[in-house]
């Protein structure tokens, strides 16, 4: 039986997610188990084909990166998103907040004006995305699972629940009821709480919950933090999220 087509594309990012591929601990499975028809990171011959499975990392930023996600899309049955970049506009949507212009002409002087960068959106509000895998990094069993949910012929499918939920199974005191902002009750959960269970809090690496109860975060956060530290905490992986935008001092 021919061998299941797949591709990973990397746009404007850090690469940390196809890293985090290639350190899968069911890395030789993977390789047998799949022909990787595109994959520029981890071999030297890459061609465009159909592809059963597109994995698509980094942040769209440019018109050149709209118009090849479309192409991926045309040429794919199943796209994933991989990772915060590509989920909700990872570490580039803070170009969003601020002076672009201003920006590329420190770096680059008189040639940066012809850089272009465009608002940067969540890749599943420029092509269709049929999953994601969330986190900057992604956590390698994510990855996993939707592997051999994709083998097994299912639809992969997310948990639903907050990243609480992962840090009081750790024993953590919790971080926000001593006063420290942390976005642990309104992101998706399932990363295991590394952050709060290193005394820092979570800055919302995973986005939001599907239906997050960001009225009453707000509330808490409201009676120990500033409005400054409230938009930072949720202005640094996943600012482009939809729920997370508005407080963010972003767009809607
Ligand atoms: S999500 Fe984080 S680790 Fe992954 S490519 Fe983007 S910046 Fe790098
Ligand atoms: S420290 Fe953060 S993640 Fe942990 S229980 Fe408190 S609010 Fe939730
Ligand atoms: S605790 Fe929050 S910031 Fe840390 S890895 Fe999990 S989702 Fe990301």
């Amino acid at each position: 039986m021919a061998k299941p087509k797949v591709a990973i594309f990397d746009l404007t990012d850090c690469e940390g997610c196809e890293v985090e591929i290639v350190n899968s601990k069911y890395i030789d499975r993977i390789l047998e188990s799949f022909e990787f028809v595109h994959f520029r990171l981890g071999q030297k011959t890459n061609k465009w084909e159909n592809f059963d499975v597109a994995f698509i990392e980094g942040s769209v930023i440019t018109s050149h990166e709209v118009e090849l996600v479309k192409k991926i899309r045309e040429h794919s049955k199943f796209v994933v998103a991989l990772g915060s970049c590509a989920c909700f506009g990872g570490i580039a949507a803070l170009n969003n907040f601020t002076d672009v212009n201003e920006g590329k002409r420190y770096v680059y002087g008189k040639e940066g004006e012809k850089i272009e960068v465009i608002e940067v959106k969540p890749l599943g509000e420029i092509i269709k995305v049929d999953a994601m895998i969330r986190g900057c990094p992604i956590v390698r069993e994510d990855f996993d699972k939707v592997v051999s949910d994709l083998l097994a012929g299912k639809i992969p499918r997310e948990h639903t629940r907050p990243v609480c939920m992962d840090c009081k199974s750790k024993g953590n005191s919790c971080l926000l009821l001593k006063g420290t902002p942390c976005a642990g009750p309104v992101t998706y959960g399932g990363c295991g709480a590394p952050c709060p269970s290193s005394n820092m809090p979570c800055d919302g690496c995973r986005g939001p919950l599907e239906m997050p109860e960001m009225t009453a975060e707000l509330e808490l956060l409201k009676k120990i933090a500033s409005q400054d530290d409230i938009i930072r905490l949720f202005r640094k992986y996943t600012s482009a999220a939809q729920a997370f935008r508005a407080v963010g001092g972003g767009k809607q």
